[in-house]
């Protein structure tokens, strides 16, 4: 059984109906349990629950320190290559967007790893677009060899892979692999998906369990939130990670809150997520998940940020740049992915979040291999 028998079960629910039919007292009354079930993760999704944001907002409080501590871990990602094969209308590396594509050399990503080490981050993110000819597996492995060098703990968000070549990243010193589904609802999925292998809705809905097979110790996964209707999405993106939680005991398993940003290609959100609505998302995925570790990037501005890090999040990106060579080079041809809003340096990030009396950590856990990094032994 994959997750996917487990979405046709639920897309099947009458999602208006049930909505519809919600009262505020039986959300108050899922406030009231311990373990909460999939009717009472939908019930604190539905409009019934908004009036009772404060209220979630307390109990998920209690449980994220509970769980984690009053920690947030600090990560950068790292855009490597910009070619893609995949037209996916709501991105500007899209290949239907004629620009000049980037890949870093090995020579050129030291440079990144050397700026990035400058501010004090420790765990770093490969991303690329989606193409295997110009970003094989053995094109990842040679850039997990140079920033090993530098940085203890890296993930990876690329095009998804076998389960074999998962294994060899692994190996290679990759700990954690970032892949969002983008859009569960299948329809919507093939209408937003128009060209590529990423069309191919199964083979993208199994990845994060292909890794999981793999040995991968952190996987991350999440829907764009604004490619359907929210209140759906995030069911079943929460749904997919109980579903991971519960048959990959040695996995960590996260969920990011990713919500669409300006891109070339101009679209435009099918559903409009608003802050309350992210705010929402994210008390409800605490209740029903309490162990599952929750990113949120630098999409958002600052002040949002600041204010969701108490309500659940344990992780956050900070000082990014979603450009290819975008801390080392000063490459003008380069596109972003997406605008980023949230601009400030990991250095005033990190001093803001002790300044909410929650303490900023560049690492969370150490491979019993890597005693010390390399360039510190020199
Ligand atoms: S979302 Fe990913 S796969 Fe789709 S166009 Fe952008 S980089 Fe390519």
């Amino acid at each position: 059984m994959t997750f996917y028998s487990i979405y046709e079960r639920l897309k099947t629910i009458d999602f208006e109906a049930f909505f519809a039919s919600t009262t505020t007292a039986q959300v108050q009354r899922v406030l009231e349990k311990e373990v909460l079930e999939e009717t009472d993760f939908l019930l604190l999704l539905s409009p019934a629950a908004e009036p009772l944001l404060e209220e979630m907002a307390r109990k998920a409080q209690r449980l994220t320190v509970q769980h984690f501590g009053r920690v947030i871990l600090l990560y950068t990602p790292l855009y490597v290559a910009d070619y893609c094969v995949n037209h996916c209308v709501y991105c500007s590396f899209s290949v239907i967007h004629p620009f000049e594509r980037q890949k870093l050399t090995m020579a050129q990503i030291e440079q990144e790893a050397i700026k990035l080490r400058e501010t004090g981050i420790q765990h770093v993110l490969i991303l690329t677009g989606e193409s295997p000819q110009h970003t094989p597996v053995s094109y990842l492995i040679q850039c997990v060899e140079v920033l090993k060098n530098y940085f203890p703990s890296i993930s990876i968000e690329v095009q998804p892979l076998e389960t074999n070549e998962y294994k060899q990243l692994v190996d290679s010193g990759v700990d954690g692999l970032v892949v969002y589904q983008e859009v569960y609802n299948e329809e919507t999925y093939k209408s937003l998906h128009l060209k590529g292998p990423k069309r191919l809705y199964l083979y993208r809905l199994d990845t994060a369990e292909r890794a999981c097979q793999a040995g991968m110790r952190q996987v991350n996964i999440g829907a764009l939130l604004g490619l359907d209707d929210w209140r759906k999405e995030a069911f079943f993106s929460g749904m997919h990670a109980h579903y991971l939680q519960h048959n990959y005991f040695g996995t960590d398993i996260c969920l990011s809150l990713p919500r669409i940003r300006p891109n070339l290609g101009c679209f435009n959100p099918h559903s409009e997520v608003q802050d309350k609505h992210l705010v929402q998302i994210l008390l409800a995925t605490r209740l029903f998940l309490p162990r599952v570790g929750i990113s949120l990037s630098t999409r958002e501005r600052a002040e949002l940020r600041d204010q969701l890090i108490p309500l659940g999040v344990t992780r956050m990106s900070s000082g990014s740049s979603t450009t290819v060579g975008g801390y080392a080079s000063s490459n003008d041809t380069a596109h972003s992915q997406f605008q980023t809003s949230d601009e400030r340096s990991t250095q005033e990030v990190y001093h803001q979040i002790i300044a909410q009396g929650y303490q900023p950590i560049f690492k969370d856990w150490g491979s019993p291999l890597d005693v010390t990094l390399r360039h510190e032994r020199k």
